[in-house]
């Protein structure tokens, strides 16, 4: 073979000399499904089509609590900014959406611009030929170290679900327990007239209601972690998550009492304006604090960072402004040794799972991804790929783009379902967070 038919042929099977030329969006489609017929389990999904035949991308945009509103902002409001744009331009489609609405930010706005910042990073991969991980810097790190939650009505089922987790291989595990007194709290058990309450509520399509008080709460957590210590030992990070649902004085003497109990991360013990208290807990105990999962703008919870006032970022690269903006504050995060923990609950798509884990993989200032790995069958119908489980660490496969796909067929056979989010009152009848 001459040389210059062989440099030829090499050319033509590179996949760079078949980056597609005047590339452009030809169709933005908005499915909303729920295979798994889940109370949070609407997922909001957005496909960018191009008009290259077989060249698409597929994003997340659940944000569970305004799923349709997300959807209908899609439609009549991004979608139009898209059509005829060359998708390749991730960074300035990003910033041209998020200029677009003029009034921007917010939690229904950013789960839009994040999912479609997702889908174009899959069409990127695909026309380089390489997974999303590889384009972000490639892999620091070849596994990501995860968690998932024992929770129980009481201390000594928490023990056993930690057990069962560990025996899986879980080397970190959220530990949550029902307050004595409540009918309910956040991931623990129900009691069955609360659960009775929640089923009828979900049947008029209406919002469940909550009863909380923060008290018995703050004084039960402390001894949960006691009574872990010394069953299961010190061979295991244990983390829990208060999700903002104590007072700023709670929080500040819950992380004094922890520290004993040397927690991997105490997650959200605060409202994420109270700033102050940030700086309160930072002075007064060691115990390290992870914040970030209800930010919605691209910038929110900065402060935190740059006073080094947080341990780990939680953000939900659903709802910050997609891997773009994941890789940013993971940027920012940097120079303080800030890590990142990405939320990553069941009420996100495999889609985002998956785009968590291309970022995770990527940074080198990682701490831990949270992931759901039991889904339930139609979730895997639905969708091609979730990450996989190995012993205590999560994966994605090296596919191009970031490696999943859906089958739209199968999405419509589980339509919307409304399941409200509760809405939490105090015993005085007087709103609290969820
Ligand atoms: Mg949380």
């Amino acid at each position: 073979m001459k040389r210059r038919q062989f440099l030829l042929g090499s050319l033509a099977s590179a996949a760079w000399a078949a980056a597609p030329r005047n590339l452009k969006i030809a169709a933005v489609k908005v499915v909303v499904t729920n295979p798994g017929r889940a109370a949070l389990g609407n997922y909001v999904l957005v496909k960018i089509e191009t008009n290259q035949a077989g060249l698409w991308g597929w994003g997340d945009c659940t944000c569970s609590g305004s799923e349709l509103g997300v959807a209908k902002f899609l439609e009549e409001h991004m979608t139009p900014g898209l059509i005829g744009r060359n998708p390749m331009q991730l960074e300035d489609l990003w910033q041209t959406l998020f200029f677009l609405p003029y009034y921007r930010s917010g939690s229904v706005h950013m789960s839009a611009i994040s999912g479609i910042d997702m889908a174009l990073w899959d069409i990127k991969g695909k026309v380089a030929d390489l997974p999303v991980y590889e384009l972000l810097g490639g892999r620091a790190r070849q596994r990501l170290l995860t968690y998932s939650t024992a929770s129980g009505h009481d201390f000594q089922e928490v023990e056993e679900n930690a057990r069962k987790l560990m025996a899986r291989g879980y080397k970190v595990i959220k530990a949550q327990v029902a307050t004595p007194g409540m009918e309910s709290g956040y991931s623990v058990p129900q009691s069955e007239r609360q659960r009775t309450s929640t089923e009828k509520a979900y049947e008029a399509g209406l919002p469940p209601s909550e009863t909380w008080e923060p008290g018995a709460y703050v004084r039960t957590v402390p001894r949960l972690f006691d009574h872990l210590r010394k069953t299961i030992g010190e061979n295991i990070e244990l983390l829990h998550d208060v999700h903002e649902r104590i007072t700023p004085n709670q929080a500040v003497a819950l992380a004094q009492d922890l520290q004993p109990y040397k927690l991997f991360y105490l997650e959200d013990p605060l409202r994420p304006e109270h700033l102050d208290t940030f700086r309160l807990i930072r002075q007064r105990a060691s115990t390290p604090i992870a914040m970030g999962e209800v930010y919605v703008g691209p910038w929110e919870g900065l402060n935190l960072i740059e006073e080094h006032l947080v341990d780990y970022v939680r953000n939900d690269l659903v709802h910050c402004g997609g891997i773009t903006t994941g890789k940013k504050i993971a940027i920012a995060c940097e120079p303080k040794g800030i890590l990142t923990a990405w939320h990553g609950p069941s009420n996100i798509s495999p889609i985002a799972h998956i785009a968590n884990a291309h970022v995770s993989l990527s940074v080198p200032n990682f701490g831990v991804q949270e992931a759901t790995v039991d889904w339930p069958p139609a979730v895997h119908e639905v969708f091609s790929a979730t990450p996989s489980f190995d012993n205590g660490y999560v994966n994605v496969s090296d596919k191009p783009g970031l490696g999943i796909d859906v089958n739209e067929n199968a999405a419509v056979k589980y339509p919307y379902l409304r399941r409200l989010r509760p809405t939490v009152r105090r015993a005085d009848d007087s709103a609290w967070p969820y």
